[in-house]
Formats: structure tokens, C-alpha cells, sequence
């Protein structure tokens, strides 16, 4: 905390892995004696940069920006960016540590990294996104590369903020490497990355219900957001016969007792990555209830929170479960303030989200694969290698978390911390000191 004052989702973040791999760490000898817990807590380094741009009016205008390179280890740096105004180093840092964990669940190469910008993207035209994207890369890409960091999406940063900032490096670098994911599928994307954060949670869910000889159909599901993750968590509920009985973003929530089928997730969709509208207007064609607030008081056996950090606290938490939820997965990074973190991690099976939302750096994963082969797979073939990636992730948990949690249950964070850690810890051994 003294060395780095006031970062307190960094803190946090920290705290809620150190709690299970400190007492992994003193129980076993392999492990000691090269700090290694501090050593990760520690980014390779940040990078800090001002982005002036123009606006419309023909303003100049300025923002500030980071990258934060937090270990590469087992692999070249890999992460979001994310433009918001919430956007602060401590929230990077948090996001960027998280990422080391999460990246070496999926078994593949990749190390930690995040990125992003005190931007706020909405509200603003075309143009001004694409001034604002290229003055950043104009910097960043000293930084990056196919074989050094990879960049992809997060909140704020889609397909057009991609197109833009990836145009950007490829004019600056003069060369066409697969330097940032979530590319669009023109331009060496791979398909199945939009659904892969959203599908994965879902099917991370399957395995947990199969782990305790339970199915995932007929289950109703309370939901939050309306984003990328939101959505394709809700059309692969659907698509598993289970039903969603809610959707939000941040005016409020819809709770529709019937369930929300194909039919009128094809309007959310139009809605939400179309429109860009609000979820009220959901309410208004199928005759359902909005509410201002958050979804949690709804009565459900399953909880995905989708949408942002710090969006269910202990209160919340508390509902759900006297509401009989068996299980929560995270779609969104760290939804659960702690509070509800330590009551969901007691009384139900509870997945955090380095292990539940990884599929969508997965994919990414796949589609640096893709790309330094120079080819494309198909649809089934990306969907199988997820589907397998979430069930080796889920059998990691298994494997550092069965009948460790309250109740003889398996305790999914300690099992995703240690099983996230291993890996990482052993690299830097092998390593050497520095
Ligand atoms: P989007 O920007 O596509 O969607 C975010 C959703 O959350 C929107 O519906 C938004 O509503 C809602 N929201 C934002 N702030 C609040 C708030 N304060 N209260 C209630 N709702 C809010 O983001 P993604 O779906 O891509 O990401 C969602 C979460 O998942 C983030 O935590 C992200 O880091 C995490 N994640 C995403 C991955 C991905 O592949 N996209 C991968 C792994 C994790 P509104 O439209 O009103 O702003």
C-alpha cells in the first residue's frame, strides 16, 4: 500500500490473490525464497503518455493514456485497452495483474498486460475517434508487436476503435503483423472472438453444473449489461436451453418472466450494437418491467454478471443467494465487491473472472495463432478449441480448489489463483533474477 498510495482496485486485486497464494507458497518448499508474489506485483513498467487530439469545433484537445506491461513471463504481453473516464492507473493495474493469472489459465503463451485512456468514446463522432485513435498509436507503437505486447478490445474499445488504432500501426510500422486482436474479420480477425468472453462464460457454467451432476437446461439466469459479453452470455443461455430473465446497462434493467428468447435477442442486438440505444426501449416492445438500479433482486439459479467492476455488492449478494442462486460466473472483471465476493464464495459455487470470462483472450490467443500461420479456421473449429480451453481452465480449478471451499465445495478463486500462479511462478524461476 505505501508504494503505491491510492490504488486501491490495485490493492485489491492484489489482496484477493495473495490470500491464497501466500499459504500455497509456505506450504510449498519449490516456491520459496525468490519473492516471487512481489516480484508479480510489481509491472515490468507502466508507460504514460498524453494523447492531444482535435475535435469537430476544431479544438485541441488532451487525454492521458498508459500501458501498463505487467509480466511477460510465459508469453509476449496481451490485454485490452479500455477508453473510459473511470479510467485510472490503479484500475490498469488491477486489470493488468489480473491478466497475468487469467492469460496462463488458457494454457496458451501469452503474458499480462492492459492498456487504455481517460477517453470516453460516446458522444463522440466518427472522426473524433479516429483523431483521438491514431494520435495514441501514434505513441503506443513504439511499445508493441506481434512477439512484444498485442492490444485487443475491453469497454470502449471495439471493432471501429480496433479498425482505427490498427490502421494506425500498420501505416506507422509500415508492415502487416498481428499486432493487436479483435481485428476485424477482413483484416486477419478470427471468427467467433466477438462471442468467445460471453460463449466461454456460459460454457465455463456447463462444467461447473456438470461437476456437481447438474445441467445447465431449464435454468433461469439473472443477467447484467448489454454489451459485447452480455449478449453472447445470453445467446448461448438460449442456445442451451437455459433462460435469461434479465439484461441492463446503466440506466437501469429489464426483467422479462418469460425468459428472452431469439426473437428478442435479435432486437437487442439491433438495439445495442446498432442503435447504441437504451434498454428501456426493451421494455416498451415486450411489455416487461424497467427498473432503475441493478438486476439482483430478481429471483434466479444462476448470476452472470456482464457488465462492469463493482457492479454487485454484499447486500445484492446477500438477495441471490437467500433467493436460492446455485452458482454465480463472472463475465465482467471483478463485478463482486469483496463483501459479496466472500458471502458468494461461502454459500454457492462462485467463478471468478480470470477463470469464467478468459475465453475471450483465448480467442485472441487463437487468433495470433492465426495469424503468424497466415490462415483462417472456421467458425467450429474456434467454438471447439473454446470449448476445450474452458474445460481445461474448469478442470484447473478443480484440480487446486476441489473441496477446499465452505461445505466440502470447490473453491473456484483459490483454484484459478493457484492454477493461474503455477505456471507463471515456474517460468520466472527457469528465468533467473531480474
Ligand atoms: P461493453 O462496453 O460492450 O458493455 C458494457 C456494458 O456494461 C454496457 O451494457 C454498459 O451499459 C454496462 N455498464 C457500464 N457501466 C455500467 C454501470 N456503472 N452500471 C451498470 N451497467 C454498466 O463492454 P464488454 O461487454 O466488452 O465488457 C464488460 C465487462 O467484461 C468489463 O468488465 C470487461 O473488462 C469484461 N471483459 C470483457 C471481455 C471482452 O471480450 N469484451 C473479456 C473479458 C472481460 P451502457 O451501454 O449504458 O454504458
Amino acid at each position: 500500500r505505501k508504494r503505491n498510495p491510492g490504488q486501491e482496485e490495485f490493492h485489491e486485486a492484489v489482496q484477493e490473490v495473495a490470500s491464497d497464494v501466500l499459504p500455497f507458497i509456505a506450504n510449498h518448499k519449490d516456491y520459496q525464497g525468490e519473492c516471487l508474489l512481489e516480484r508479480l506485483t510489481e509491472p515490468d513498467r507502466v508507460i504514460t503518455f498524453r494523447v492531444s487530439w482535435v475535435d469537430d469545433e476544431g479544438n485541441v484537445r488532451a487525454n492521458r493514456a498508459w500501458r501498463v506491461q505487467f509480466c511477460n513471463a510465459i508469453g509476449p504481453y496481451k490485454g485490452g485497452m479500455r477508453f473510459d473516464e473511470t479510467v485510472t492507473e490503479s484500475v490498469l493495474k488491477f486489470l493488468g495483474f489480473e491478466q497475468i493469472f487469467k492469460n496462463s489459465l488458457t494454457g496458451l503463451p501469452m503474458g499480462g498486460a492492459k492498456g487504455g485512456s481517460n477517453f470516453n468514446p460516446k458522444g463522440k463522432s466518427d472522426g473524433e475517434v479516429m483523431r483521438f485513435c491514431q494520435s495514441l498509436m501514434t505513441e503506443l507503437h513504439r511499445y508493441i508487436g506481434p512477439d512484444k505486447d498485442v492490444p485487443a478490445g475491453d469497454i470502449g474499445v471495439g471493432a471501429r476503435e480496433i479498425g482505427y488504432m490498427f490502421g494506425q500501426y500498420r501505416r506507422l510500422s509500415h508492415s502487416f503483423t498481428g499486432a493487436m486482436t479483435g481485428k476485424g474479420i477482413s483484416f486477419g480477425g478470427s471468427v467467433g472472438r466477438k462471442e468467445a468472453t460471453g460463449y466461454g462464460v456460459v460454457y465455463f457454467m456447463r462444467e461447473i453444473l456438470h461437476a456437481v451432476d447438474d445441467d445447465i437446461k431449464g435454468k433461469t439466469a439473472v443477467v447484467s449489461g448489454s454489451g459485447n459479453v452480455a449478449l453472447y452470455c445470453i445467446e448461448k443461455l438460449v442456445q442451451l436451453g437455459a433462460k435469461p430473465l434479465t439484461v441492463s446497462d446503466s440506466s437501469g434493467f429489464i426483467y422479462d418472466p418469460d425468459g428472452i428468447d431469439e426473437e428478442k435477442l435479435a432486437f437487442l442486438k439491433d438495439l445495442k450494437e446498432v442503435r447504441r440505444g437504451r434498454i428501456e426501449e426493451y421494455a416498451e416492445k415486450f411489455g416487461c418491467t424497467f427498473k432503475e438500479g441493478r438486476p439482483w433482486g430478481v429471483k434466479a439459479d444462476l448470476a452472470f454478471p456482464c457488465a462492469t467492476q463493482n457492479e454487485l455488492n454484499g447486500d445484492e449478494a446477500k438477495s441471490l443467494i437467500d433467493n436460492g442462486l446455485l452458482a454465480l460466473a463472472e463475465g465482467a472483471n471483478m463485478p463482486c465487491e469483496s463483501k459479496a465476493q466472500h458471502l458468494l464464495r461461502k454459500h454457492v459455487l462462485y467463478a471468478p473472472g480470470k477463470a469464467s470470462n478468459a475465453g475471450g483472450v483465448a480467442v485472441s490467443g487463437l487468433e495470433q495463432s492465426q495469424n503468424s500461420q497466415r490462415i483462417s479456421w472456421s467458425l467450429e473449429e474456434v467454438d471447439k478449441r473454446l470449448q476445450g480451453i474452458m474445460k481445461d481452465i474448469h478442470g484447473k480449478c478443480i484440480e487446486h480448489g476441489k473441496g477446499k471451499g465452505a461445505g466440502d465445495k470447490t473453491d473456484y478463486v483459490r483454484g484459478a489463483n493457484i492454477g493461474g500462479f503455477i505456471k507463471v511462478a515456474d517460468a520466472l524461476q527457469e528465468c533467473g533474477v531480474f
